[in-house]
């Protein structure tokens, strides 16, 4: 067991970057109607992961043993950061590697759809008002806005 470890010492970010790699497939995989007239039709058509888990794995190993968020500058490994597309996907960034950016869990959250210079300008500026402001807005920011509310909620 400890001879196979010392063997690959990369075997648990390989773990991890082969569930990462997954969860993009599964994400961006065919969707199709379930109910309706439309059902079994495709929704939303697949859309290819452009590199392989190999490159990804390799893109991962390149980011060092520890690193730093780039937005906030907390100290992140290969086995704890959070993907995020630089440009959203949503706003026309590519899937690309060069689009992807190793940040931290909270960053990732906060930054939604904005762009990475968009959320950069974001946190300058909320560096500049009270600490109890910043507080507010960041715990509003962090709990996804509106959408948080149970649809219970609205329509009681
Ligand atoms: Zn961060």
């Amino acid at each position: 067991m400890s001879a196979k470890r010392i063997k690959n010492p990369n075997q648990p970010i390989k773990t991890r970057v082969h569930n990462m790699y997954g969860g993009m497939i599964k994400r961006h995989e065919v969707k199709y109607w379930k109910t309706g007239r439309r059902k079994g039709l495709i929704r939303v058509p697949a859309i290819p992961i452009p590199f392989t888990e190999a490159e990804l794995f390799e893109w991962t190993l390149n980011l060092g043993p520890v690193f730093r968020c780039p937005y906030c500058s907390t100290l992140l490994t290969p086995l704890v950061f959070s993907v995020d597309h630089e440009i959203p996907l949503g706003r026309g960034g590519s899937l690309d590697l060069a689009n992807l950016s190793a940040v931290c869990k909270l960053c990732n959250a906060l930054k939604g759809a904005l762009t990475g210079e968009e959320y950069r300008h974001l946190r300058r500026s909320l560096e500049t008002l009270h600490p109890d402001a910043q507080k507010s807005i960041y715990q509003r920011l962090k709990s996804g806005g509106f959408r948080w509310v149970k649809p219970k909620e609205i329509a009681a």
